[in-house]
C-alpha cells in the first residue's frame, strides 16, 4: 500500500473548457512544489485508441514512446510536466471493455454474470491505480472524458465513487470544470448551468470538493458565494478560470486563484513550498516579446481544424521561444495547392513544413510545395508523409523518375520509392499495427540534424507504415539527396537532407511529439533560425 493521492477531473455543462489543460496546469504547479504527479485521461469512446479515428473528429492522435496511439491531451501532459506518459495514461471505453471481454473468454469470471458494476468498474479503478501502484507518483490525476450526464461516462463516475469511499478522506478529491457563461443580453454571469451539472454529478453520488469555473468574465464574489452555496462547496473552493491569451499562462494564472493551495490542503499535504516556475517564466518572458517574425507554411490536409496539428503548432511556440522569435503559421490546405497558384499561395514565406498524413488526397499539392521550397531555397521541413513527398519529389524532378510514388497512393507503382516493409504486407488490421513509438536513429556527423541535436544516437517517435525503398537509395544520394539519419537495426531510411540547399531536411519520424516548453525540440528550433536567416535575405 502506498500513499499515492488520487485527484479527479470531470466536466461540466459543455464539452471543450479544457479539462486537460486544467489537469494539465494542476500537475505543473504541484511538480514545481516538488511532487511526483502524473496525468492521465479516460476516453468514454469505444474504439480501443484514437489511431483509427478521422483527425477531423478528434484532432491529432498523440503517440507516445511506448507506441500508444492516444489522445492529443496527453501531448499537453508532456509539455508542461517535461515527462513522458505511456500507454497506461491513456484508457478507453473500448479498451476497459477489451479486457473484461478477454478475461470473461479465458473463464476468469466463471460463473459469474459479468456487468457493468462491478466487472466494468472495477477494471475502471485498476486503471485508475495502476499508475499510483508503480510508487512513482505522490499524485495521480485522472481527467475523465466527456461531460456529466453523458450516458457513456456514468460507469467511470461510478468507480470515481467508489474509490472515494475505498481509498478514505484526504486521498481522493474531485474537480468539477464547469462555464459561467456571461448573458450580454441580462448583462449577467450565470450559475445555474453550474448548479445543474453539480446536481447531475450528485446524483452519482459523487459531491465535487473543487469548483473550477471557465468564464469570459470577472467572477464576484457575489457570484462564487452564490456557486458555493447551491453547490455544497466553500466559497474558497470556487476557483475562477478566465480566458487566457495562452495555454501556458494557465499555471501561473491556477496559481493566482490557489488553486494547487486548496488541492493540497483537501489531501493534506504540505503548502510549504512554494511552486519553482522560474524556467517556465522564463519561456514565457520570450514567448509574449519577441524580437523578430516568421512566417511558416504548414501544408496539410486537415488544416480546417488546427488540433489536427496540435504538437506541431505547439513545437513551434516552443522553438520560437528559445530563439526569441514569433512565428506565424500560414496554414495552407495541400488539396488546393497547384503548380498554377502555387507562387502566390507560397509567397513571403521563410520557411515551408509539410505534415503527416495518410491516403492520396492532398498529396500533389504537398509535391508542389517540397519542390517550390527545393527550387528556391526556401527552408523545408517535412515530417513523415512530408519526407516521403520530399523523396517522390527528388525523384520525380531531379532523377527524372516521372512515374516514382509510394504504393500507399498507387499499389502499382512502378518506382515504388517509398514502400510497405516486408513485415506490413502481412498485416491486414488497421487498429495498431503501424510502426509506433520510439526507434533509435543513428545520425551522420556531416548533417543539418547532427547539428541540431548535437549527438550521433537519437530515439525519435514514430507513427507510419510505409518506409523509404532501399532499392533507391544510392540513386538518391548519388544525385544529392543525402541520407543523414539511419535505424541502426534495420537499416531502414530515417532522414534525408539536401547539402546544396540552405535547410532542407524531412524526418521519417515525429520530432513534434517530444517538444517541450522546457526542452524545445531542436529540430524545429534549427529550423526556425533559417527560417529567420531565409526572412533577413
Ligand atoms: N501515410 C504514411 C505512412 O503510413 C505517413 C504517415 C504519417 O505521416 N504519420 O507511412
Amino acid at each position: 500500500m502506498n500513499n499515492t493521492k488520487y485527484i479527479f477531473v470531470t466536466g461540466g455543462v459543455t464539452s471543450s473548457l479544457g479539462k486537460g489543460i486544467i489537469g494539465a496546469s494542476l500537475a505543473k504547479l504541484l511538480q514545481a512544489r516538488g511532487y511526483s504527479v502524473t496525468i492521465q485521461k479516460l476516453d468514454p469512446y469505444i474504439n480501443i485508441d484514437p489511431g483509427t479515428l478521422n483527425p477531423y473528429e478528434h484532432g491529432e492522435c498523440f503517440v507516445t514512446n511506448d507506441g500508444a496511439e492516444t489522445d492529443l491531451d496527453l501531448g499537453h501532459y508532456e509539455r508542461f510536466l517535461n515527462i513522458p506518459t505511456s500507454q497506461a495514461n491513456n484508457v478507453t471505453t473500448g479498451r476497459i471493455y477489451q479486457s473484461v471481454i478477454n478475461k470473461e473468454r479465458k473463464g476468469e469470471f466463471l460463473g459469474k454474470t459479468v456487468q457493468v458494476i462491478p466487472h466494468i468498474t472495477d477494471e475502471i479503478k485498476h486503471r485508475i491505480q495502476i499508475l499510483g501502484n508503480t510508487g512513482d507518483y505522490d499524485i495521480v490525476i485522472t481527467e475523465i472524458g466527456g461531460t456529466v450526464g453523458d450516458i457513456e461516462s456514468l460507469p467511470y463516475i461510478e468507480a470515481v465513487r467508489q474509490l472515494e469511499w475505498e481509498l478514505g478522506e484526504h486521498n481522493t478529491i474531485v474537480i468539477h470544470l464547469t462555464l459561467v457563461p456571461y448573458l450580454a443580453a441580462a448583462g449577467e454571469l450565470k450559475t445555474k448551468p453550474t448548479q445543474h451539472s453539480v446536481k447531475m454529478l450528485m446524483q452519482s453520488g459523487v459531491s465535487p470538493d473543487i469548483l473550477v469555473c471557465r468564464s469570459e468574465h470577472l467572477i464576484s464574489d457575489d457570484i462564487k458565494r452564490k456557486l458555493a452555496l447551491f453547490c455544497n462547496v466553500k466559497k474558497q473552493d470556487v476557483i475562477q478560470s478566465i480566458d487566457a491569451e495562452t495555454i501556458y499562462d494557465v499555471p501561473n494564472l491556477m496559481f493566482d486563484e490557489g488553486l494547487d493551495k486548496v488541492v493540497l490542503e483537501k489531501l493534506k499535504l504540505a503548502t510549504d513550498k512554494q511552486p519553482k516556475l522560474i524556467k517556465w517564466n522564463e519561456f514565457l518572458q520570450k514567448f509574449k516579446n519577441p524580437k523578430s517574425t516568421v512566417e511558416i507554411a504548414l501544408i496539410g490536409k486537415y488544416v480546417e481544424l488546427h488540433d489536427s496539428y496540435k504538437s506541431i503548432t505547439e513545437a513551434f511556440i516552443h522553438a520560437g521561444a528559445a530563439n526569441e522569435i514569433k512565428v506565424i503559421i500560414r496554414w495552407i490546405h495541400s488539396e488546393e495547392l497547384t503548380a498554377k497558384n502555387i507562387s502566390k499561395k507560397l509567397a513571403g514565406v521563410n520557411g515551408i513544413l509539410v505534415a503527416p498524413g495518410f491516403g492520396d488526397r492532398g498529396t500533389e499539392g504537398k509535391i508542389e510545395a517540397v519542390q517550390f521550397a527545393r527550387e528556391n531555397n526556401i527552408p523545408f521541413f517535412g515530417i513523415c508523409l512530408g519526407m516521403q513527398m520530399a523523396v517522390i519529389e527528388f525523384a520525380r524532378n531531379v532523377l527524372g523518375l516521372q512515374k516514382a510514388d509510394s504504393t500507399e497512393m498507387d499499389k502499382d507503382c512502378p518506382i515504388p520509392v517509398i514502400n510497405l516493409m516486408e513485415e506490413q504486407k502481412e498485416v491486414t488490421k488497421k487498429g495498431g499495427t503501424m510502426r509506433l513509438g520510439a526507434w533509435d536513429c543513428q545520425l551522420t556527423k556531416d548533417s543539418k540534424v547532427f547539428e541540431a541535436y548535437q549527438k550521433e544516437l537519437i530515439s525519435e517517435r514514430h507513427r507510419h507504415r510505409y518506409e523509404y525503398n532501399n532499392v533507391y537509395k544510392n540513386q538518391l544520394e548519388q544525385a544529392g539527396m543525402k541520407t543523414a539519419g539511419i535505424n541502426p537495426k534495420t537499416g531502414l531510411v530515417e532522414v534525408v537532407e539536401i547539402d546544396s540547399h540552405p535547410w532542407f531536411v524531412g524526418v521519417q519520424y515525429h520530432p513534434e511529439y517530444k517538444s517541450t516548453v522546457l526542452n524545445p525540440h531542436p529540430l524545429f528550433v534549427s529550423f526556425i533560425k533559417a527560417a529567420l536567416k531565409q526572412s533577413k535575405g
